[in-house]
């Protein structure tokens, strides 16, 4: 499988046998599923979220909009906490191109993404336990598509 690393955002491609959690960096060295919120440029965010063989999580922020300062701690503790998924988070206001082509209306805005299909999306400011729950609705929802 193929995985951003968190880090450098190199494209590491794991065997299938490896657990990919305990899998280093190629390029860097470092843990590749660390946990840690990338910040996703407008031209890494299409690279990452479509060649990740795990799902990607992309908060759709701005540095005028309270609810989404609010957000990102919370945001960065869930990340901290899944060590099989990848969080980035792209700025509306640097990337607008990226945000209009994701049709954002409103933000916060948090996309769950699997190989480059948008799988579900929720606005709005949430709290840690209501993100914990809506990642945990789109791994549902994922296992009943594939
Ligand atoms: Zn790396």
């Amino acid at each position: 499988m193929n995985i951003t690393c968190n880090h450098c955002l190199a494209t590491n491609r794991i065997p299938d046998n490896k657990d990919a959690r305990q899998a280093n960096c190629g390029k860097c060295k470092q843990r590749i599923l660390a946990g840690i919120v990338i910040n996703l440029s407008a031209q890494q965010f299409y690279p990452v979220v479509e060649r990740n063989d795990v799902p990607v999580i992309v908060d759709f922020w701005a540095s005028w909009c309270g609810p989404c300062q609010q957000m990102a701690p919370i945001f960065e503790q869930v990340a901290s906490e899944t060590d099989t998924m990848l969080f980035g988070k792209l700025n509306t206001e640097t990337a607008s191109e990226i945000s209009a082509d994701a049709n954002i209306r409103s933000i916060p805005t948090i996309i769950f993404f699997f190989r480059g299909q948008e799988v579900d999306r929720i606005s709005g400011p949430l709290n840690q336990m209501q993100l914990k729950q809506w990642i945990m609705q789109c791994v549902q929802k994922l296992s009943e598509i594939n």
